[in-house]
């Protein structure tokens, strides 16, 4: 973990950068132009977001977690209170479409929380001098 960060610092920049998008360093700007580009450097502390090619294999992962959790929630309540069957949709087809839809709406958190955890653990190339706040 980075020099001078406790677990409950972590977890807040994790938290902060997957759900509002922030820069996990100075926590004060998007990480993203559009819904799933980064800029390649924060415009207000100068981190650079763009660390290397190949560097978002994490991202997937994360998404495909995300995706295997809504999944496995919705074949839990599809077998004990069947919602899905009782408004006529078939299980068997709708669920893992769901599972796969779910994948795009998290692919920005995920990215964010992904980029986050680089930064946490010093993965990233040049971590800048913290400039005056004005
Ligand atoms: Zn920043």
């Amino acid at each position: 973990m980075r020099a001078g960060v406790t677990f409950t610092q972590a977890l807040a920049t994790s938290a902060q950068s997957a759900v509002l998008s922030r820069c996990p360093h100075c926590r004060s700007h998007t990480m993203f132009h559009g819904w799933v580009d980064l800029y390649e450097r924060c415009s207000r502390c100068d981190l650079r977001f763009e660390v290397e090619s190949g560097a978002w294999v994490g991202t997937v992962a994360i998404g495909y977690a995300a995706s295997v959790t809504i999944v496995i929630t919705l074949t839990i309540l599809e077998v004990f209170y069947h919602p899905l069957s009782t408004v006529g949709l078939d299980p068997l087809w709708f669920v893992p479409l769901a599972g796969i839809a779910a994948v795009l709406p998290a692919y920005r958190p995920a990215k964010a929380l992904w980029f986050a955890r680089l930064y946490l653990y010093d993965f990233t190339e040049d971590v800048p001098v913290e400039r005056p706040r004005s």
